[in-house]
């Protein structure tokens, strides 16, 4: 159940909404939002009862029960789809957004080449891991705090909103300095500490599907920001284990309606970890379009054979050019359907 509290309710209005929902036997987790206060209530309980009595009370605006597990992500909590503005551009409204960059920040070359090329082919967000998730300790773990300071660089000379991975729960801060969006790796899904410390980072999250996390189990994770008082969420599906070896993981390409379903929050493709291989990522991306996710996150690298990680997955930027130039008729339709989707919502279809 979601409780909706009227504009400047006051403290004491509040505490009474607690009181009543608690002798229900429910317990409440509120989150405070810029102009109004909507109060989570979760647990078990005469849900009939709770709801009508809390109706009653003075300053209670909206009681909603939600069925779902996850609760202020659902689409029965919000009917029209989630906008993040990010740097002057807004994902999940009426712009087909792209970001892209290499898996990691290597050098103060590499990155601004990177930034100007992705710049100039459209992409209107950079990424680029200063913090590297690595299978192997021997691996390259990232340049930390000097990539950030070299993303933040990039950033100043193209004008590109930054997006870059936080590893932990210790380094929020940290990352938040530098980052328009905090990423949050597939392996940290399910990081709770982290996703506890990003409710209260100020910055949007875009949380990755776990390697072998169903879409329910994304979704709980990216309540876990919101009910820590982050709504800011955008989702990535990157693909998912399978038995299949021919792609480094396997697109659940189906995931991204399913949670157009499930959920109000942006979803956003990464056809690059989804395949592992270069060759494929243009057409998972005109996929990806079609399937009316909100954007695309995608490896690209300045020299993809020098690449310290993901270079067979990375697309050099005149292959990124290339691909976005291709993509163009798709986001065209793509637009259409968004204006055809807003009239159908408009006139309550
Ligand atoms: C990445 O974006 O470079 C990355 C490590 O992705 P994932 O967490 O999806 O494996
Ligand atoms: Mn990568």
């Amino acid at each position: 159940m979601i409780i909706s509290m009227k504009l400047h309710a006051t403290r004491e209005e509040i505490d009474d909404v607690r009181k009543q929902v608690e002798h229900f036997g429910y317990k409440v987790h509120s989150i405070e939002g810029e102009e109004r206060v909507v109060i989570g209530v979760v647990g078990v309980g005469d849900v009939t009862a709770c709801m009508e009595s809390v109706e009653a009370l003075p300053q209670v605006e909206k009681v909603v029960r939600i069925s779902a597990p996850y609760k202020f992500v659902s689409r029965e909590f919000r009917k029209e789809k989630t906008r993040i503005r990010v740097n002057g551009t807004e994902i999940g409204g009426d712009e087909f957004v792209v970001m892209a960059g290499p898996c990691s920040v290597e050098s103060e070359k590499q990155i601004m080449q990177a930034a100007e090329g992705v710049a100039k082919a459209g992409a209107k967000m950079l990424r680029g891991g200063a913090f590297k998730p690595r299978t192997s300790p021997y691996d390259f773990q990232g340049m930390e705090e000097e990539g950030l300071k070299l993303l933040q660089k990039a950033k100043k000379a193209t004008g590109l909103a930054i997006i870059t991975e936080v590893m932990s729960d210790r380094d929020v801060d940290l990352v938040a300095k530098y980052a328009d969006v905090m990423q949050v790796g597939a392996r940290n899904m399910q990081n709770f500490m982290l996703l506890k410390a990003l409710g209260k980072c100020g910055r949007p999250v875009l949380l990755k599907r776990g390697l072998s996390s169903t879409v329910k189990e994304l979704l709980m994770s990216a309540e876990y920001i919101t009910a820590h008082g982050n709504s800011e969420v955008l989702l990535c599906e990157r693909g998912i284990r399978t038995f299949e070896t021919v792609t480094r993981n396997t697109c659940d390409i189906t995931a991204i309606p399913a949670l157009n379903e499930l959920t109000h929050l942006p979803v956003i493709l990464d056809p690059s970890h989804a395949t592992g291989r270069r060759s494929l990522v243009p057409a998972l991306s005109r996929a990806g379009v079609a399937i009316g996710a909100d954007g695309l996150i995608v490896e690209v690298h300045p020299a993809p054979e020098k690449a310290i990680s993901d270079g067979a997955q990375s697309l050099d930027l005149a292959q990124f050019q290339k691909m976005m130039k291709d993509l163009e008729p798709y986001v065209r339709l793509w637009n259409e359907s968004r204006k055809t989707q807003a009239l159908a919502a408009a006139a309550g279809l």
